[in-house]
């Protein structure tokens, strides 16, 4: 009994912490969400939390809503045991009208699962010990708006409801830490157009594969006419129209803006720049903030174990290029910056808990629009 026992407790570790400016005012809005992440989400619970959070003493309410809300799942693993069942309206059956979660209530935040105590905080212990709130969190996209200064990151000591992840090789820490910081550094050079400094993220991480020396070539970033409005409008919705069946969540957001696109003409293009720079000012800000926050959340380019930085290199423009799809379009006929947030925050719900990037990339080299130039002519837009 006494290892069981042990193997149900939430291991923690503390330590000190990369995180970016806006954590530590990082607080769950609760009740007052709009778009809230007990709603819709596909969650799964590992073993430890399914017995511990069964074996908890609770009334009689509570106990019919924890054995309503959880399912073993037909191939449970120790890491993905049980899975959350929704109610008829798609919520969870312990969050409660007023946004409050029962269980947070009655049994305090240590009796959450994990997955609900951390999201949308992303901890990561193994390149480095880096902590930050994913972009599919309304909360997180307001804080980054808060100030139009590039991001800037800090360190703070904290102890997490996790255990520390498998450390990789020194050498490994010491490149992660050598590129990523290569990346802030041509991300956040305003002075160049945000378009052109994604380019030169996907140039100079795409040369870190051929090992040579990275040589900035401007033959691109001088031809700035070169944006294929046309290509871009004819490509991207039908990325959209795939990813809003691989996620029903997008499907209303997705729906509207294919909607739009139906009497699309190459004037509303223009039209729908000038109107989100009406709404929400110099976009070029808020997209650096929201795309350097995922990168950081994200670990690019370590992130995925296959994946080559050419290939990561090519998920980011595809990330830019859908992010650009979503706002012109999606906020066509919105007024606010309340609009744009709930907009962004639908998309980075694809962007960052789905296949996304593997899928981006693989739609860019299908439709065959990989190639360095093709790619410039898109970002451009
Ligand atoms: S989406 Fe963010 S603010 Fe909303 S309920 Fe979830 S954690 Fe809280």
């Amino acid at each position: 009994m006494a290892s069981t026992k042990s193997s149900m407790q939430t291991p923690k570790t503390t330590g000190t912490f990369v995180v970016p400016d806006y954590y530590r005012q990082f607080q769950c809005k609760g009740g007052e969400c709009r778009d809230s992440c007990c709603v819709g989400w596909t969650v799964t619970i590992p073993v430890r939390d399914y017995f511990r959070i069964h074996g908890l003493e609770v009334d009689k309410q509570l106990r019919d809503r924890i054995d309503r809300a959880f399912r073993v799942l037909p191939n449970p693993t120790p890491d993905r045991y049980a899975e959350l069942v929704h109610t008829y309206d798609n919520d969870c059956p312990i969050h409660l009208k007023n946004g409050a979660c029962q269980l947070h209530a009655k049994k305090g935040e240590e009796a959450l699962p994990t997955i609900c105590r951390l999201y949308p905080r992303g901890i990561r212990m193994d390149y480095a010990w880096e902590a930050s709130t994913a972009n599919s969190c309304e909360k997180t996209l307001e804080l980054l708006m808060l100030s139009p200064d590039p991001l800037t990151f800090e360190t703070i000591k904290m102890t997490v409801p996790l255990p520390q992840d498998q450390v990789v090789p020194i050498e490994t820490q010491e490149e992660y830490h050598r590129i990523r910081n290569h990346v802030w550094m041509l991300f956040q050079n305003r002075s160049m157009p945000l378009f052109q400094r994604v380019f030169r993220v996907y140039q100079w991480v795409s040369s870190l594969e051929e090992k040579n020396s990275f040589v900035e070539d401007d033959e691109f970033l001088s031809n700035t006419e070169t944006k294929n409005v046309d290509l871009f409008f004819e490509i991207m919705p039908v990325f959209l129209r795939e990813s809003m069946g691989r996620n029903p969540g997008l499907v209303p957001l997705g729906t509207a803006i294919l909607d739009q696109l139906e009497e699309f003409c190459a004037n509303d293009y223009l039209e729908m720049k000038e109107h989100l720079a009406e709404v929400v000012g110099d976009s070029d800000i808020w997209f650096e903030k929201f795309l350097m926050n995922n990168l950081f959340f994200r670990q690019f380019p370590f992130q995925e174990k296959n994946a080559t930085f050419t290939e990561e290199a090519l998920s980011l423009v595809g990330t830019y290029l859908l992010m650009r799809l979503i706002a012109l379009v999606g906020m066509k006929n919105k007024q606010t910056t309340i609009d744009f947030v709930d907009i962004m925050s639908k998309v980075f719900g694809v962007i960052v808990h789905t296949r996304f990037e593997r899928n981006i990339r693989l739609y860019l080299q299908h439709v065959e629009v990989d190639s360095p130039a093709s790619l410039f002519a898109l970002l451009a837009v």
